[in-house]
């Protein structure tokens, strides 16, 4: 046998396997699902518990000493502190809330009551994209309902009490239902289409629905500045003056195609603060938060967009873009094992008439969760590259001296330092952050990694001058 025959009979009887393995009536799929959530949401838990002990130290990291006044410090660990409890204790609800669900079989309801929802409007069991459709829609307010406490809880006493929040009570009401509309007018025709490629296609949906979600995020990348962010914030050309002037050259130098310049009104929610860019290869647009625009010197931010720009550069966005493909490609090679075993949905409290039909969309939002384990992980090493992007783009802007030779480029790395800095202080992010904590949660490497790094690009450039 060829080596490409070997490959496909290996993936045959691989597949072979796992349809024996979904169909087998032993296995207590629900029962998994359970231990295999859990276990995330329990690992997720210590890992914010190691972190606490870090909240007590007194004083920042000797890099960091002279840029932290000790009441800012302290600050920064009470406001650590009292997310990372936040977290704890949301965390451990929504698990048990979700933990609930399954338990008393509500998928299978929700499912029932799409159903009967659509015999009302005329639309019966043989109509399955009305019903997946009724489905989410009663899922989404079943499940999500109960987070809106939380996430007030979040924004008016949490963000509150530390002076961050900038969010009234009718922004968060209206914010939330635009929210909701969004998601509706979005995942609604999303979803609509994703099962109608499912009927159309049969069993070899999976290139096709890889091109769909190609498609469907290239377009998201499209209408998000354009027609979804202005719905909650507003977007004004930069004025005139020297930062407008600093990013214009420094687009131009980077051959980096600068179309539009905006300011963003971050501010009106909250006093977090950055800045990023969007577009087509031809056509870019950098959007400049308008707190860091205060926060910072012009040079400073001068120096985050060359950082910004380090990420067009090396083709980061891209380069993601494949590696979520990669992911999405790996999900679903993995899906046709679970739509062929009506086994699978009689575990989850489904009537054997609707198992027997297997349904399409409750099987898939079953089988992520089989996955959630090995999701955890694949995050873990999707942030390792976001990290090492992170560390790419800050060379990137340090070493800009040399690729674009200007002498007053020198100092862009410590420019760069004090943006950071400066950030880091006024949206008074830990600065203390446990290794594996990070590993797992961060798509950024920690400031005083950052520091440290620069500080390495710097001396690497002393010496090759
Ligand atoms: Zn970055």
């Amino acid at each position: 046998m060829s080596p490409t025959a070997t490959m496909f009979a290996a993936a045959g009887a691989l597949e072979q396997k796992l349809t024996e393995l979904v169909s087998n009536e032993s296995m207590d799929w629900k029962f998994y699902v359970q231990v295999f959530t859990w276990s995330v949401c329990l690992f997720e838990s210590y890992l914010l518990l190691r972190q606490f002990p870090l909240y007590s130290k007194t004083e920042p990291p000797a890099v960091l000493k002279d840029h932290f006044k000790d009441d800012t410090f302290k600050k920064s660990q009470e406001y650590g502190r009292d997310k990372a409890t936040f977290s704890l204790y949301s965390g451990l609800l929504k698990q048990a809330l979700d933990s609930a669900l399954l338990h008393y079989g509500v998928y299978a309801w929700s499912w029932d009551i799409a159903g009967s929802i659509g015999s009302t409007i005329g639309y019966g069991p043989e109509h399955e994209i009305i019903q997946s459709l009724l489905f989410a829609a009663v899922l989404f307010f079943v499940s999500s309902i109960p987070g809106i406490p939380l996430s007030a809880y979040q924004t008016f006493v949490l963000e509150e009490k530390h002076g961050f929040n900038k969010t009234s009570l009718g922004l968060f009401v209206t914010d939330t239902l635009k929210g909701w509309l969004v998601g509706f007018a979005l995942g609604g025709p999303f979803l609509a289409a994703f099962l109608k490629i499912f009927q159309w296609a049969g069993d070899s949906f999976v290139p096709f629905l890889m091109a769909f979600f190609l498609a469907f995020q290239i377009l998201m990348v499209l209408i998000y500045p354009t027609v979804i962010q202005p719905l909650f914030n507003k977007l004004t050309p930069l004025a005139e003056g020297e930062l407008r002037k600093r990013t214009e050259s420094l687009a131009s130098k980077l051959h980096f195609p600068l179309k539009h310049l905006y300011e963003i009104d971050g501010s009106k929610r909250s006093s977090h603060s950055n800045a990023y860019f969007f577009g087509l290869p031809w056509s870019k647009h950098i959007v400049i938060f308008d707190t860091l625009i205060k926060q910072s010197k012009a040079e400073e931010v001068e120096a985050v967009l060359a950082h910004e720009l380090g990420h067009w550069y090396y083709m980061h966005p891209t380069k993601l873009l494949v590696v979520s493909q990669v992911h999405i490609f790996s999900i679903l090679a993995l899906f046709p094992a679970f739509i062929h075993a009506p086994m699978f949905l009689r575990a989850f409290d489904f009537s054997a008439e609707v198992a027997a039909r297997t349904p399409v969309i409750p099987s898939f939002i079953l089988f992520q969760m089989i996955l959630m384990p090995m999701e955890a992980i694949i995050g873990m090493g999707m942030n390792a590259i976001s990290r090492r992007f992170e560390f790419e783009a800050d060379q990137f802007a340090c070493e800009l001296q040399h690729k674009l030779k200007s002498e007053d480029m020198n100092d862009m790395g410590e420019r760069l330092g004090k943006a950071l800095i400066t950030l880091h202080v006024e949206n008074l992010s830990t600065v203390w952050v446990d290794w594996l904590y990070s590993a797992y949660h961060h798509s950024h490497p920690t400031l005083t990694e950052r520091l440290k790094a620069l500080e390495g690009y710097r001396q690497g450039d002393k010496k090759s001058t």
